[in-house]
């Protein structure tokens, strides 16, 4: 049995990166840049108009006012995608509408509101003095041509999506997603919809596993439920180990008669680095791998698994997928929390803001099989092992599940 702290950087030495790919604009959401998004051009890309209304000469209209109005030539339009090749003279304007380029010699735009409006006259009347620069977007005010718009290793939110669909990047480099075998094992095991006999449970453990890889932005390549018989595994996880990056299982790894898992792994020719971790849930974790796969053998109790995946894979396919590695977040109990006098110890919980400060409590439901402990939590909490249990008051590790909010 080996400690947190050290299984952790055991893992650390075998992550991989992924490779890239292209992917079409439309087809990018929540996968994750490869490589620094850079302007190419300047933005707003040339003076343009943040009103409909007319470009001026501020001096021709220095002074105008409701009562003393000015009158100005107006010698053309400029609307938006029909620049006006025009430069203004002397008393002249053109109708600008918004988003249109300011011609040469204008530096001012009045509003229509503070005119006498658009008219196919010849000329206008403005009501209003508007100084240099006024309802003017200036090339570059926004962003310079060259900067860096979005870092490499992002995941792509429709925020990303806007700035890139809006410099032109019909096609960029993200990172493969990673691909992931996912299995649990157990004669027990029944697919929700079908009937229970008796002994039996259902499977509940790959549907967490493959919405959580849904949610990280990985695709689960090969899925199965695998009853407790050597010869369907070994034949699951030879392909898998194949074609996969990732190998993660439910089951099968802790001491049990039918827990062949590691065994298999181990006919495999897989490297085991390590197998039982000082933690608790999910003391029989196995980690190692074999063809340039990583494997993880989390013990198939719901709340170890969902738990084991969330502290154990999830920042490793993060890591994989490029994304730089966040500082771990803390709270403040508000109740004191169960410790393990050898173990670390995680649980389910609830974290939320009191006064500007992430306070937190753990579930009541400790046992490792009470999965409606994750129900009611938005963080997973967790501290190294101590005599006696923290207080409140006291700071713990929280792990806040990344879908879920914090009030
Ligand atoms: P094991 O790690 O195989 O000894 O399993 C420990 C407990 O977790 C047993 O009660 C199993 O029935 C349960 N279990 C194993 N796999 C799953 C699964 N896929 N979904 C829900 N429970 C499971
Ligand atoms: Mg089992």
């Amino acid at each position: 049995m080996i400690q947190v702290q050290k299984a952790k950087s055991i893992i650390k030495d075998h992550i991989f990166p992924l490779e890239m790919e292209n992917v079409p604009l439309g087809q990018a959401e929540n996968r994750v840049l490869s490589q620094d998004v850079r302007a190419t051009f300047p933005m707003p890309r040339f003076d343009n108009s943040a009103m409909d209304g007319f470009a001026a000469r501020s001096v021709d209209i220095q002074g105008a006012s409701q009562s003393h109005s000015v009158t100005l030539k107006v010698v053309g339009i400029s609307s938006a995608g029909s620049p006006s090749e025009l430069a203004l003279g002397s008393g002249e304007c053109i109708q600008c509408m918004t988003g249109a380029e300011i011609p040469a010699g204008a530096d001012t735009v009045v509003m229509v509101e503070h005119t006498s409006g658009f008219s196919g006259s010849d000329s206008v009347q403005i009501f209003l003095e508007t100084p240099p620069g006024k309802h003017i977007r200036k090339k570059g005010e926004e962003i310079r041509e060259g900067d860096i718009l979005i870092s490499k290793g992002t995941r792509i939110t429709p925020s990303e999506i806007g700035t890139l669909a809006t410099f032109g990047y019909g096609e960029f480099s993200v990172v493969k997603k990673p691909r992931i075998a996912i299995f649990g094992t157990g004669d027990e095991l029944v697919e929700p919809g079908s009937k229970l006999r008796s002994g039996d449970i259902y499977n509940s453990n790959l549907y967490v596993f493959a919405e959580l890889v849904e949610k990280i932005g990985g695709e689960v390549t090969m899925r199965n439920v695998i009853k407790d018989d050597k010869d369907a595994l070994r034949s699951f996880l030879s392909r898998a180990l194949n074609t996969c990056d990732v190998i993660i299982s439910s089951g099968g790894v802790s001491m049990g008669r039918f827990d062949y898992v590691r065994d298999v792994f181990m006919e495999l020719g897989v490297q085991e680095y390590f197998w039982k971790v000082a933690q608790k849930p999910g003391k029989p974790l196995f980690f190692g791998s074999g063809n340039d796969t990583l494997i993880f053998g989390l013990p198939g109790n719901p709340v170890s698994s969902y738990i084991g995946f969330m502290e154990w894979v999830w920042s490793v396919l993060e890591t994989m997928m490029g994304i730089p590695e966040s500082k771990p977040t803390t709270g403040i109990l508000t109740e004191p929390f169960p410790r393990e006098k050898v173990k670390h110890r995680y649980l389910f919980g609830q974290a939320w803001l009191e006064n500007g400060k992430l306070v937190c409590k753990p579930t009541i439901k400790i046992g490792s099989h009470m999965l409606s402990s994750s129900l009611e939590a938005n963080c997973i909490l967790g501290s190294e092992q101590g005599e006696i249990p923290l207080k409140a008051g006291d700071e713990i590790y929280v792990n806040i599940l990344p879908w879920k909010n914090i009030q």
